[in-house]
């Protein structure tokens, strides 16, 4: 006998995982969660969702969901109200700030929580503590795509939406994964793929799209900006340059135009492990194409060269007049389903909300008018790898984390352990106890999304409601509500009230943001609105149209090829390289998914083996190995796959069981040290 289970009520909202930003149809029956529903309605993702979005959502009543404040006492977790969990922070605070100085104090937003509680808490830490030492988990990800993006273009995001991929001809898919990790987007891209159209594929893995492109440049990992030279030198000789469009809109590009010309394509090719030929096919074929569009993802961010690849990239589709048109564009397909937002709300140490300098007097000036306030810390803060370099320097006492583990997704997790064993005070919010949990003083618990008001930025820009589904676990409160009330306790008055309003946040932040200026929470309607949003409400689907760039014009840059000091420095003694990803059942460190039926489908990182390597090292199916680097050494099942080159070995990164941070190093992109995950000098054997 079947039975018709009746929703008590259905409330739209928008997916908490990746940047695609599926909207969610949520059904409620007691007060409880029964299923979830892809709205055929919305426009990002019409009906469909992937599996995370879709079934994964058991998280938010498991029974390890924290429920209370804890404090550390006798180096055990206490239950506390939170009124003492506030008065202890509030102490400890003001006494390492009185001591040391605010810039002893930092925190780490989240781009997992709403762009409400984003602002909420880069205004907390820059106003009620004094200090821009405040950063975010794009640090990690995408941070040299928003500095690669400015510094070519002004403006650190997507150019184009993702609805114009019906509009393609070819499209450039450079170390991305997406069928994994944006699988909607993902599933997308695979159709047209299938279709026939142009598809070139750059990426040191035979991923499930890379088999399916027409032309897979498969390199050595590390060597992006290597390939990217050489497909700019061969669009130049081939003459398939759009002239007009850089005369008119762009500068600098005779200096790269001689940069590469010179370039040795035999040497570039020995050094990339991909033919010339190859290359320079893939390079006709999007240069020729009327539309070709661009997607990245942390295979071209997670480099020790990863801005500089985010500049060559600008530079292809500048040089090729593939900007400021439907169906073309450079567009970041970012991880998180908030690291856009949370950068564009001021999660970083050196911009505030908008992207504004925060070394520049006026811009203080304009923050300290907007705020409230009498003025504004004058100098940018640190970035998160800086915040622990100066902790175990003696220099930084208290770090907050909103939503992050840090112990388990920041490279090289001793390093990581030692610093936050000195801290004076570590707070961290989370739904559960991580492992950076574990180590904190205090330990606040927050709200899920199915909890709370907010809005999420997608990866195209899109600013999209999230609706309160549920009432709070236990005594949850939302990472919002935290930062007002501490605001309150630390002696600044938030001026929409004591009580965490999303609506009147999103009022705030419009009046703050230039860009956002006409977002309302009325306003955003079901769909949401792309930023640009101008004061009547009109949002703007595309960026740079007729070289309309923030910066003037577009700017080439030129840039050799370097080698990562990871391999210069380790390669001899650990010949094998290791590349890190992601699995379509997880997400990131896990944290949410593992807690979901989605372990029951996958509960397992693999260490991904080609035959020929595990061969020589009498490995077989089944087998474990002990991965071992310069940092530390983990065990890890093994899987043979051919989809990796001799010399290279993949992982994924969901279970703490493995931990694979406790190998990966401290080589990051230079100008934003954002850790090279995707090149790690290891070695292995047979356990
Ligand atoms: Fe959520 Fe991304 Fe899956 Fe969409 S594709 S349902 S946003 S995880």
């Amino acid at each position: 006998e079947t039975k018709t289970l009746i929703a008590d009520k259905t409330v739209r909202t928008t997916c908490t995982y990746c940047g695609v930003g599926c909207q969610l149809d949520v059904s409620v029956i007691n007060g409880e969660i029964k299923g979830i529903q892809a709205p055929e309605t919305a426009e990002v993702n019409e009906g469909h969702t992937c599996l995370k979005g879709r079934f994964a959502f058991q998280f938010y009543n498991h029974p390890d969901r924290l429920k209370e404040p804890l404090i550390k006492k006798n180096g055990k977790f206490e239950e506390v109200s939170w009124n003492e969990a506030y008065d202890f922070i509030t102490k400890k605070l003001i006494s390492i700030k009185n001591e040391y100085g605010a810039d002893a104090v930092g925190g780490i937003s989240s781009s997992r929580a709403t762009n409400e509680e984003n602002y909420l808490m880069q205004k907390m830490i820059r106003v009620a503590i004094g200090t821009n030492n405040i950063d975010g988990c794009a640090r990690v990800c995408h941070a040299p795509t928003a500095y690669g993006m400015q510094q070519a273009f002004g403006t650190g995001a997507a150019t184009n939406s993702i609805e114009d991929l019906n509009q393609t001809d070819a499209i450039f898919l450079f170390g991305a994964n997406p069928t994994e990790a944006h699988p909607v987007t993902g599933a997308k891209i695979k159709q047209l793929f299938m279709k026939g159209v142009t598809s070139i594929v750059v990426d040191p893995v035979k991923t499930k799209l890379a088999k399916l492109a027409t032309y897979h440049l498969q390199l050595r990992p590390g060597t992006n900006v290597a390939i990217l030279n050489m497909m700019a030198h061969y669009i130049i000789k081939e003459k398939l340059v759009n002239q007009s469009f850089i005369n008119q809109y762009t500068e600098f590009y005779k200096d790269f135009e001689a940069h590469v010309a010179d370039l040795d394509m035999s040497e570039l090719e020995e050094l990339t492990g991909v033919s010339k030929e190859l290359v320079k096919k893939a390079a006709i074929a999007y240069a020729s194409a009327e539309r070709a569009m661009e997607f990245h993802g942390l295979g071209v961010t997670e480099h020790y060269q990863g801005s500089k690849t985010v500049m060559l990239l600008s530079n292809i589709a500048m040089m090729t007049g593939n900007i400021g048109k439907n169906g073309a564009g450079l567009n970041p397909l970012r991880g998180q389903n908030n690291v856009q937002g949370a950068a564009d709300m001021g999660v970083q140490p050196h911009q505030g909300a908008g992207y504004m300098d925060v070394n520049n007097f006026e811009v203080q000036q304009y923050y300290a008018k907007k705020y409230g306030v009498d003025k504004m810390p004058e100098h940018e803060g640190l970035k998160i790898p800086e915040m622990i370099d100066a902790t175990l320097q003696g220099k930084f006492k208290a770090l907050w984390i909103m939503g992050e583990d840090t112990l388990m997704t920041d490279p090289n997790s001793n390093h990581i352990r030692k610093a936050f064993e000195k801290l004076d005070l570590l707070i961290v919010q989370e739904l559960f106890m991580s492992a950076t949990a574990e180590m904190a003083d205090i330990v606040l618990p927050a709200a899920s999304y199915f909890e709370k008001n907010g809005t999420f930025t997608n990866g195209e820009r899109r600013v999209q409601r999230v609706n309160k589904v549920i009432d709070s676990i236990g005594n949850c409160k939302s990472d919002g509500q935290i930062m007002i009330d501490m605001m309150h306790r630390l002696g600044y008055k938030q001026p929409t009230g004591q009580l965490y309003d999303a609506a009147k946040i999103v009022e705030e932040i419009a009046d703050v943001i230039p860009f956002m200026k006409g977002v309302t929470w009325e306003g955003l309607g079901k769909n949401g609105l792309q930023w640009p949003v101008k004061d009547d409400g009109t949002d703007t689907k595309m960026l740079h149209i007729n070289g309309n760039f923030k910066k003037g014009k577009g700017t080439f840059h030129h840039f050799d090829f370097e080698e990562t000091p990871e391999l210069v420095e380790h390669r001899k003694k650990f010949p094998f390289i290791l590349t890190t990803a992601r699995q379509l059942e997880h997400y990131n460190s896990g944290t949410m998914t593992r807690r979901t039926e989605n372990q029951l489908i996958s509960s397992n990182d693999y260490l991904e083996i080609n035959p020929l390597d595990a061969g020589k090292k009498d490995i077989s199916e089944g087998d474990a190995v002990r991965i071992f680097s310069d940092r530390g050494s983990v065990n890890i099942p093994v899987k043979l796959n051919y989809t990796v080159k001799p010399g290279i070995v993949r992982t994924t990164f969901h279970q703490p069981e493995i931990f694979i941070n406790l190998i990966t190093g401290n080589v990051g992109d230079k100008e934003t040290l954002t850790p090279e995950y995707k090149v790690v000098a290891v070695d292995f054997e047979k356990i």
